[in-house]
């Protein structure tokens, strides 16, 4: 069964490199590709947060404005939890949030096993109550879909408009261009995408 809330089984290495973009914009197509359309942090997906997405610098542009246009400094989250981050510096949470680290509980908590990942959850809040009961709810309504595999499948499907990557054309180049072959777009198109994740 598909599980609405599994984090990376282990930390994943970016597979896109863009450069040269004036603007840290222009980098959320990639992004969006980068981090599966769901928050790094909480792992809500694009699909149930109608009021889109927000771009977080890792390292605050406060502290680092070097770092305004790096896009490995860049994250792809909710705004709630990007409100939550704020000019915090924390773990990096693609290195600390992993299912290595992290698992959610049936009652929708997020158990953590590393000192890291416990002060990500702590200090974004992402055990506060009102998260709690989001992942129950969508746990329970997966549990009960389990039965009715159209319907898992309109809950958990990839957006439909995956971004097709290899039309972009960053300002500077792309430092990976081997990972364009590993966008959904294109594992969609080699009919690799599973319908569900
Ligand atoms: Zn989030």
């Amino acid at each position: 069964m598909t599980a609405p809330f599994d984090y990376p089984t282990a930390p994943p290495v970016r597979r896109h490199g863009p450069l040269g973009y004036t603007d840290y914009e222009s980098y959320r197509t990639w992004l969006r590709d980068e981090f599966a359309f769901r928050c790094v942090y909480c792992l809500l997906r694009e699909r149930w947060v109608p009021g889109g997405f927000d771009l977080d610098h890792f390292r605050p542009i406060a502290i680092h404005p070097e770092k305004a246009t790096d896009y490995d400094n860049l994250l792809y989250c909710c705004s709630t939890c990007n409100s939550a981050k704020r000019q915090q510096i924390i773990p990096d949470p693609i290195q600390h949030f992993s299912g290595e680290s992290v698992i959610v509980n049936g009652d929708g908590l997020l158990i953590a096993s590393t000192t890291e990942a416990k002060f990500i959850i702590e200090q974004l809040g992402l055990n506060r109550k009102r998260y709690q009961e989001f992942r129950q709810v969508w746990l329970k309504i997966v549990e009960i879909l389990t039965s009715h595999p159209t319907a898992v499948s309109e809950v958990l499907r990839y957006p439909s408009d995956l971004p097709d990557l290899s039309t972009l054309r960053p300002p500077g180049g792309n430092r990976k261009p081997e990972g364009i072959e590993q966008s959904f777009h294109r594992r969609r198109e080699r009919g690799e995408l599973p319908d569900t994740y």
